[in-house]
């Protein structure tokens, strides 16, 4: 079982130490891949690839991407490891900004590690085991136990807020809680800065604020630092793979959390020169229930070959694009975060892919893909799930399409017309 103290040196390994664990843990996931996942199984031998044929990080390139679109149409049997009880492991949804709904299943070591991989990251941020951390996400699948004693002494402590909370209540539990780090999705987070800086209340000045789940661009960036008098820190994660990389302290880039993942950046499956945007392919090494194995997750990012001053020995994403959404604007002329409407529909039975279009104040259009033998009842729970989140005075309307178009690094699965 991971501890932390197992995890702590990894920043500080040297390149080449870094290459070769990364080597014996890239040869140790694929052999499990393959023995254990009969997906992995069928797409190694359909293109006549031995698990001992990927020796090296550099031998990835043998093995084809395997996208979302993959393995959303399998059966969980499919693509996860035989023999797995999954009614025994955590459940999660995509968080929805692919706009292609999927399940994953997490063990409880899966759920550690990436409990401990964040700890990590925040620790090399100047973390300190008394802070009070503050959490704003969606809360479903997640559970959240009694405080342990020691969270009521004030070590590790963490509190939670649900995105679907009333905008009023989130304000009000932010400014009565005592807390050293906030961390939400980079939408909301952005929503809130603004009424903040609207209602022109004092800035919260946290010791850290997290944003994360989509791209946080300049000015995002800008409105919530000036509301929270803070610069953001941004984390890459995703559900089915945990954080990929972070940002430095220095703002020199994105640490890849190298000893956990193998990340590629590539054009045409090989490898992008440095410095020239590609695909952003991952490998982890820990998922064994639901192993990642040479993903694309449909951004697009730019791998650096800067040393960073900071002291972290991990390799550097220049840059990250992709997981743009907006927010939706209510006749009332409040701001909705693009999360609420994505969480709201994702678990849909048959949904199988989709993009929310706000065409005016007044009116949604939701583009869906699903099998034509329960399009109606898909539609029909779109509209009504919607309308019942969205209020009066909007009209949900679907269009059930045979594909959602998706431009790499550009795709927003909730794009506003009116923004
Ligand atoms: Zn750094």
């Amino acid at each position: 079982m991971f501890q932390l103290s197992t995890l702590l040196p990894g920043p500080h390994l040297p390149t080449k130490t870094l290459r070769l664990l990364q080597n014996y843990r890239l040869r140790r996931a694929i052999s499990q891949a393959y023995r254990d996942v009969p997906y992995y199984q069928k797409l190694f031998n359909s293109n006549k690839i031995r698990p001992e044929d990927i020796r090296t990080i550099d031998d990835l390139p043998r093995i084809p991407i395997t996208r979302k679109e993959d393995l959303v149409c399998l059966d969980p049997i499919q693509r996860t490891a035989r023999g797995t009880n999954l009614e025994g492991c955590i459940m999660h949804m995509t968080s929805g900004s692919s706009g292609t709904p999927f399940r994953i299943w997490l063990s409880d070591d899966d759920n550690r590690l990436r409990s401990l991989a964040l700890l990590r990251t925040m620790q090399w941020h100047g973390f300190r085991i008394t802070d009070k951390v503050l959490c704003i996400r969606d809360m479903r699948g997640l559970y959240v136990s009694k405080k342990y004693w020691f969270q009521s002494a004030g070590i590790l402590d963490r509190e939670y807020i649900d995105l679907f909370e009333k905008r009023e209540t989130i304000l009000q539990r932010l400014y009565n809680s005592h807390f050293d780090i906030l961390s939400g999705y980079t939408s909301e987070l952005s929503v809130l800065a603004s009424e903040i800086l609207k209602q022109r209340k004092k800035a919260l000045r946290p010791k850290l604020l997290y944003t994360g789940a989509e791209f946080l661009d300049a000015k995002r960036r800008e409105i919530i630092r000036e509301a929270f008098g803070i610069d953001p820190i941004d984390l890459y994660s995703t559900i089915e793979t945990g954080i990929i990389a972070w940002q430095c302290a220095k703002r020199s880039g994105y640490h890849i959390d190298a000893d956990l993942m193998a990340v590629e950046v590539v054009r045409d499956n090989q490898p992008c020169p440095i410095g020239e945007e590609g695909e952003l392919v991952v490998t982890n090494f820990f998922s064994k229930i639901t192993p990642v194995i040479r993903y694309s997750l449909g951004d697009v990012a730019t791998i650096s070959d800067k040393h960073c001053s900071c002291g972290c020995n991990f390799p550097m994403l220049k840059g990250i694009a992709g997981r743009l959404v907006d927010c939706i604007l209510l006749p009332s002329g409040k701001r909705l975060s693009p999360y609420t409407l994505t969480c709201s529909i994702e678990d849909i039975h048959g949904l199988r892919s989709y993009q929310i279009t706000q065409t005016s104040r007044h009116e949604i259009i939701i583009n869906y893909v699903s099998s034509t033998s329960i399009a109606t009842e898909v539609s029909s729970q779109i509209i009504s799930r919607l309308e019942n989140l969205l209020g009066k005075g909007v009209s949900v309307k679907t269009n059930r399409v045979e594909e959602i178009s998706k431009k790499k690094g550009k795709f927003k699965v909730v794009k506003s017309l009116i923004a």
